[in-house]
């Protein structure tokens, strides 16, 4: 499980995460919603150890991982992380970029690789691009090949950054429907989203941010029928 507690993060003078407490268990689909700068990213970024934090503590499975004894890379191999910015490498093939991490981080064999990327592939619906240059898929099917390569490394956790903001609205089902696969399997995921029908339906508990505080976590139904905090009102009833 992941164990965020007391959580203060800043840039500079900026505190950006103002204590945060959450605990997120195996199997659990979290969704996180929040403005602009509420530090929805941000926390994302410190769960993986891709930042620093300030003081308070965030343990995986029982290993903090802003410890100094704290093996990064090994802590990294179990948490899939994807963001709204795809970065595939354009030269290498759509399997190329899937085996890529799997061959060099964890030195498994070409077969291998091959065998568990194309696997992954087909379930994210890209079986059949296994082939093909990156340059040549469509924005859904970039981010499912995203996650398709998250999926390579056997990840125990996965942390989803608004993957579908930089979409075109007609592809944005595709990506929500492997979530939900992913999610439907018992992944335990951390999804920062806009896709308010996704967080209700998909997630077990949504957790709002307002200005770098958690003010509100609930149950996904219960989120969205009787929203408490009145920034987490005001918030649902601006995007409705
Ligand atoms: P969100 O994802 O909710 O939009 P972020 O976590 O990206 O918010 O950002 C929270 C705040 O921290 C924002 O004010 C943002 O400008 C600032 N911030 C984020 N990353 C950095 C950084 N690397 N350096 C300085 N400020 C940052
Ligand atoms: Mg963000």
């Amino acid at each position: 499980m992941i164990e965020i507690k007391d959580v203060h993060k800043s840039f500079a003078t900026l505190e950006v995460l103002k204590g945060i407490n959450l605990t997120v268990e195996k199997g659990e689909v979290l969704s996180v919603i929040g403005g602009s700068g509420s530090g929805k990213s941000t926390l994302l970024t410190c769960i993986n150890g891709l930042e620093p934090i300030n003081s308070g503590a965030i343990l995986v499975d029982g290993t903090e991982v802003h410890a100094k004894s704290t093996d990064l890379n090994k802590l990294r191999r179990k948490i899939g992380i994807v963001f709204q910015q795809f970065n595939a490498f354009p030269h290498l093939t759509v399997l190329d970029n899937v085996t890529l991490a799997p061959r060099k981080v964890l030195g498994m064999g070409k077969k291998q690789a091959e065998e568990i990327a194309v696997q992954q592939l087909e379930n994210v619906g890209l079986g059949d691009k296994i082939n093909v240059y990156p340059g040549r898929l469509s924005g859904g099917q970039q981010q499912r090949m995203a996650i398709a390569r998250a999926l390579a490394m056997s990840p125990e956790y996965m942390l989803f950054d608004e993957v579908t903001s930089a979409l075109d609205p007609q592809l944005v089902g595709e990506v929500l429907d492997t979530l939900k696969m992913l999610a439907d399997d018992g992944m335990t995921m951390i999804c920062v989203t806009h896709e308010m029908a996704f967080a209700r339906d998909v997630s077990d508990r949504v957790a709002f941010f307002h200005q770098g505080v958690m003010a509100e976590i609930a149950p996904s139904d219960e989120f969205f029928r009787a929203p408490k905090h009145p920034e987490t009102q005001k918030f649902l009833s601006n995007i409705r």
